[in-house]
């Protein structure tokens, strides 16, 4: 049993899992097809870099997380499940393999069709229009919960394209289910 599972591997899904590694917690990234940001090699708008290409930006995440003890598997999601609610995910994948969870963070842009067997205990909202906006988002409160131990980040959350926007909502959903989890405000701070 993983502690976290996240779903998707994009920027908000290796934020959100390097937040939850280095707070010791057993995080679990399943990871299905090529992230959006892998489209663009020029990324202009963080404040870090010039520019970046999107391929590093995913290789480098997935440095860190596999670096503060995380796991990444490249397989694509075919059901989240659960018998009682709250209680431990069990997701099912294209390749055979089933892996529970004790929290699940959704980080899938627009992809939701493996969260069916969760349809009660979800909501969804309309996306904006506009160009290259998501279709739906998985409503959640101001703390990116959707449900009991259910967390959501990226464009599965947001409408905000960027991917700043994404890579902060990573962190943002990973701080609040460390800190729901642990029963208090958790601060990531280095000393
Ligand atoms: C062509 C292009 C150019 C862009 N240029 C810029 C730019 O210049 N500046 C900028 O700030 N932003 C840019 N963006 C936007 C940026 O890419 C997104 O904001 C960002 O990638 C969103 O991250 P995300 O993690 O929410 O979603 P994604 O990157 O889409 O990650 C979601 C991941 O989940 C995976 N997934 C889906 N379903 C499942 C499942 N069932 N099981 C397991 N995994 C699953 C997907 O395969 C994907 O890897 C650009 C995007 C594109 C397409």
């Amino acid at each position: 049993m993983r502690e976290v599972l996240v779903i998707g591997g994009g920027v908000a899904g290796l934020q959100a899992a390097v937040f939850t590694a280095k707070a010791g917690v057993d995080t679990l990234v399943l990871s299905g097809d090529e992230p959006l940001v892998c489209r663009t090699d020029q990324i202009q708008n963080l404040i870090t870099r010039e520019r970046i290409t999107g391929d590093e930006i995913i290789e480098t995440g997935g440095e860190r997380v596999r670096s503060l003890g995380g796991e990444i598997r490249d397989t694509t999601v075919t059901t989240l499940e659960r018998e009682d609610t709250p209680g431990p995910f069990t997701a099912t994948t294209d390749t055979g393999e089933t892996h529970t969870g004790e929290y699940a963070v959704v980080a899938t842009a627009n992809e939701f069709d493996f969260l069916e067997p969760l349809r009660d205990e979800l909501e969804f909202v309309s996306g904006r229009d506009g160009e290259f906006t998501m279709d739906r988002h998985i409503e959640t409160d101001e703390a990116n919960r959707a449900t009991d131990n259910v967390f959501v980040a990226g464009l599965a959350n947001t409408w905000e394209y960027q991917t700043s926007v994404a890579i902060g909502d990573g962190a943002k959903a990973a701080v609040n289910l460390i800190s729901d989890k642990r029963d208090e405000a958790y601060i990531d701070h280095d000393w």
